[in-house]
């Protein structure tokens, strides 16, 4: 600390132009965010004979192209112990990003839908990002999109980072909200930051 009370790493680090005059808190979603589950969906909604494109992956929009009971099927396989889904990749650069926030000491956390935790934290396992990077400390599994606001409130998040507008509409207590909009399916609007990958998220809040 210097005589100004401030923390020199964060003194010039541009994370404060959104508005936060405190120190960030990161909170970021999973699926569709941590996780690239796009070819995942492709794949197995051709298996139920539903050709499918990248821009109609995100869970809004899949949700308007395939029926109910295939969505049903899709979800059963996307987040359970299969091998489809333990096959799913990181989101590129993501963890750039994740090393990048550790090594700024930011505090982060993981809050995610996900109804078989184990499954997640078995396929995070395997990618290598726990439990150096996410583990039961700092991730949390919730049931409905208000929980995340209410954990988020509690956790004191100021910056988070969801693929669904539901949810980014529901995070009351966060000041700053990006929507992960990879393949740029959704309007911009002043409500949320939107960003089509982790270099743009870098570019906004450390350039
Ligand atoms: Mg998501």
């Amino acid at each position: 600390m210097n005589k100004f009370n401030i923390d020199p790493v964060l003194k010039n680090d541009s994370i404060f132009k959104s508005g936060a005059n405190k120190k960030p808190v990161i909170g970021f979603d999973m699926d569709g965010v941590i996780l690239d589950n796009a070819d995942a969906k492709i794949k197995i909604a051709k298996k139920h004979g539903f050709e499918i494109k990248l821009h109609h992956t995100p869970t809004e929009i899949i949700r308007t192209v395939l029926p109910q009971i295939i969505l049903e099927k899709l979800q059963k396989v996307l987040y359970g112990d299969h091998p489809i889904a333990m096959s799913t990749p990181l989101m590129r650069g993501v963890r750039t990003v994740l090393a990048e926030v550790k090594r700024r000491k930011i505090l982060y956390f993981l809050i995610s839908r996900r109804k078989i935790p184990e499954v997640a934290v078995k396929l995070l396992k395997k990618r290598a990002i726990w439990p150096d990077y996410f583990n039961f400390e700092n991730s949390f599994f919730v049931a409905e999109p208000v929980d995340k606001d209410k954990k988020a409130a509690e956790l004191g998040i100021t910056h988070y980072i969801d693929d669904e507008q539901k949810i980014i509409n529901i995070l009351s207590s966060v000041p700053n909200k990006f929507l992960f909009d990879r393949f740029n399916v959704f309007k911009k609007t002043d409500y949320y930051i939107k960003i089509k990958s982790w270099s743009e998220f870098k570019k906004h809040i450390w350039k």
